[in-house]
């Protein structure tokens, strides 16, 4: 793989630099836990839109730009590095969006798409349920199948950003016989539905990032199926396949990180040993992180299928994160308490609630014993279910 950017390469990245620096607001965006901050939000998706940015990889037929993996890439890097504002609607521009562009109708498509790309309409993902989670299969939400639709009755868990959220894609049991993989079908749930019931889950730092959403007698039209009835988890794998890489967990970003806990560190603590060999570790590791990633746009680029390395990705950008977290933990001592939710010039805001989101991506797109079992199974020819004799 040719490491330089070829010219069309650069000049898109000089386009994107530019639009940036001239548009990304110089205030941080209220918090996404708000209202206020999801209107923000909103205007700032839509002007991201106007400019043509909202969905680089999209395909241009769909309102995208149809650019390949590695100025994909490119755009994510310079978002970074401008420090541009969280995205509002992750779930439906990088999982429904391509879903409908992968498998929905030509109707399906025009309903959805356009409303995804300005966040018009925002997007919730309805997989999760108290006794589905690793076990996806273990899906026990009904979908009774009648003339005039599906009438689905359940409960949802861990629904990120279902607060604002105008729509859920989910996973619905529509054969009562069936069990495991069989009898499911993917659907587009509208969430003003008044069976539509969503409990914020209040947590430990006093955001409510995700709920419980309780499902009774909805009624979602057949036009609103993806793919067969009863044919939902192939869809619902080809969701996921979009799940485990992130845009924004690039190699840029943790040197940004890192770069950022430098400077943070007290004088005193310059000549630390343990921290100078912990930053070395966390060097190393970030550039062997971008070579991989390297390795997976070039064979992207080709038009390879995506395999297993998408489980080691995220094994690596999760546990990287927390490891980065943890050091600036050390480094910041009881600092770390006191300036959470403050800027008094001493370490970036809120460290230490970064560092519990950044523990909850050991869990969420797959937790990362599941992403173990798939790279012992899948890319070491491990057995299943292999134990070690202790
Ligand atoms: C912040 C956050 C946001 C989320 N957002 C969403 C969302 O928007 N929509 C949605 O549908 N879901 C969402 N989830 C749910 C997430 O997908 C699940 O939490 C995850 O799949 C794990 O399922 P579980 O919580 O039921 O844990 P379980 O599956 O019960 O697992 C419990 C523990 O056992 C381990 N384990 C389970 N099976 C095995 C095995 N075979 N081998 C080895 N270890 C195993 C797991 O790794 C885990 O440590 C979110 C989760 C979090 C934390």
């Amino acid at each position: 793989m040719d490491l330089r950017l070829n010219p069309t390469q650069q000049a898109f990245r000089d386009q994107v630099r530019g639009w940036l620096e001239e548009n990304v607001p110089r205030e941080p965006l209220p918090s996404l836990d708000t209202r206020e901050g999801v209107e923000a939000h909103r205007a700032w998706e839509r002007r991201l839109y106007d400019a043509g940015f909202a969905a680089v990889h999209w395909p241009a037929a769909h309102g995208g730009r149809g650019m390949d993996p590695l100025a994909t890439a490119i755009f994510y890097e310079e978002y970074l590095r401008a420090d541009g504002p969280a995205r509002l609607n992750r779930l439906g521009l990088g999982l429904a969006g391509p879903t409908l562009i992968d498998l929905g109708t030509p109707d399906q498509q025009d309903r959805w798409l356009s409303k995804i790309l300005t966040s018009e309409e925002i997007w919730c993902q309805g997989f999760s349920e108290p006794g589905a989670g690793s076990d996806l299969a273990g899906i026990r939400t009904r979908g009774e199948v009648r003339d005039d639709g599906i009438l689905v009755n359940g409960q949802k868990i861990w629904t990120s950003h279902s607060r604002w959220a105008d729509w859920m894609f989910a996973l619905v049991r529509t054969d009562p016989q069936s069990s495991r993989h069989a009898g499911l079908t993917f659907l587009m749930i509208e969430m003003a539905d008044p069976g539509v019931d969503v409990r914020p889950i209040r947590q430990l730092n006093d955001a409510r990032d995700f709920a419980e959403v309780f499902l009774t007698d909805v009624l979602v039209p057949k036009n609103n199926v993806i793919g067969e009835i009863g044919g939902g988890w192939s869809v619902a794998m080809a969701t996921l396949v979009h799940e485990r890489g992130s845009g924004l967990n690039t190699a840029a970003h943790f040197h940004k990180m890192l770069a950022e806990l430098v400077s943070m560190i007290p004088e005193e603590s310059r000549g630390d040993t343990r921290v100078q060999e912990e930053i070395g570790w966390l060097y190393e590791h970030i550039e062997a992180y971008r070579y991989m990633t390297l390795r997976t746009l070039s064979e992207l680029a080709q038009k390879k299928p995506p395999g297993p390395q998408g489980s080691m990705g995220k094994l690596w950008w999760s546990e990287l994160q927390v490891r980065l977290y943890e050091l600036g933990l050390q480094v910041l001592g009881s600092r770390a308490e006191l300036l959470d939710g403050h800027d008094d010039g001493a370490g970036p805001p809120a460290w230490r609630q970064r560092y519990w989101l950044a523990r909850a991506a050991l869990i969420y797109a797959g937790s990362n014993e599941i992403q173990r079992n798939i790279i012992a199974e899948r890319v070491l020819g491990l057995p299943k279910g292999s134990r070690r004799a202790v």
